[in-house]
């Protein structure tokens, strides 16, 4: 048994020497294990198929190099798709070149935005910026405690529905958290937005009104690691219904492997920006491709 795809390709062609081409034998091979790889690894089928395809075309085409074997040549390559579907080296956020900034959370339910809300402000916090939590999520029970019980554990004001500023009506509630950060000069608004566990048309449609009403300079939508197979269908769902500007994983300290990131990624065109770790305020980093790549690959 070998740990890796890595170590399993390489063996694979362990007796071959690094002169000519590969065969298209050899390359049908390592496109199997490669195949199988992603599919352990949950990246959705359509983009497996694709995903191989176009390493079989540039392995093909590749001269062997002298200094690597074979294996190792085609796990580079692999490698470097990869990391250039998920985006390569994660983008900063977009921010507004006149204050606030508007960030807009959109995902399912249980998918991990209001924690992400509160690691995101702390975050920010962290560099200087004066951000704002806004909750628009009046959809699940203790959605506006949960946000305020975070925002208090990051140090970061939440604006929660009260009588006057929008009981009941959540894009009323991100409308007037605007209004009261440009009074306030926060320098960004993240809004905490409801999600259902599955797709939901009137959820969807509610999403889209907060933002228009507050004209978000990211939209990020936040993916459970460990949705698996079920990423495409629901991230294209958000694409369609609200948009999005960039991808957050959550629970990647999971046993997932990230084939979700990838799936999400080949199928949206947007980068994953952030990856949450964990159920603590500062299990959240920059989201970084080469790693998750190991990740897929490993
Ligand atoms: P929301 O419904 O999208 O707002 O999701 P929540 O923020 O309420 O998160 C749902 C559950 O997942 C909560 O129990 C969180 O503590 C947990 N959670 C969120 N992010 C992570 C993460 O990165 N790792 C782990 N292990 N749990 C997380």
């Amino acid at each position: 048994m070998f740990a890796s795809l890595s170590d399993r390709l390489t063996a694979t062609f362990r007796s071959l020497r690094g002169k000519g081409r590969l065969t298209e034998d050899d390359i049908n091979t390592t496109v199997a294990e490669i195949r199988r790889a992603l599919l352990e690894a949950d990246v959705a089928l359509p983009v497996v198929r694709e995903f191989t395809a176009a390493v079989r075309e540039r392995a093909l085409s590749a001269e062997v190099s002298a200094a690597l074997n074979p294996g190792q040549q085609i796990v580079k390559i692999v490698n470097a798709e990869l990391v250039e579907i998920l985006g390569g080296q994660a983008r900063d956020l977009h921010f507004a070149k006149r204050p606030p900034t508007v960030i807009l959370l959109a995902g399912l339910q249980g998918a991990g935005k209001t924690t992400l809300a509160g690691k995101l402000g702390k975050w920010l916090r962290d560099q200087g910026h004066t951000p704002l939590l806004v909750a628009s999520d009046l959809q699940r029970p203790n959605a506006v405690t949960q946000l305020q019980v975070v925002g208090e554990r990051a140090g970061v004001p939440v604006w929660a529905p009260e009588p006057g500023n929008g009981v009941g009506d959540p894009v009323e509630v991100a409308r007037s958290g605007l209004a009261h950060a440009r009074d306030k000069q926060y320098s960004v608004v993240v809004v905490d937005t409801a999600g259902r566990l599955g797709v939901d048309a009137e959820l969807m449609a509610q999403a889209a009104n907060i933002r228009d009403a507050v004209d978000p300079d990211e939209i990020l939508f936040v993916l459970d690691a460990m949705i698996g197979q079920d990423a495409v269908t629901t991230a294209q769902a958000f694409a369609d219904g609200v948009g999005f500007t960039g991808v957050v994983l959550s629970k990647l300290d999971g046993d997932a492997r990230g084939g979700a990131a990838l799936s999400v990624a080949k199928v949206t065109g947007q980068p994953v920006l952030f990856a949450s770790t964990g159920e603590k305020l500062t299990d959240f980093e920059r989201f970084h491709a080469d790693r998750m790549a190991s990740r897929i690959l490993d």
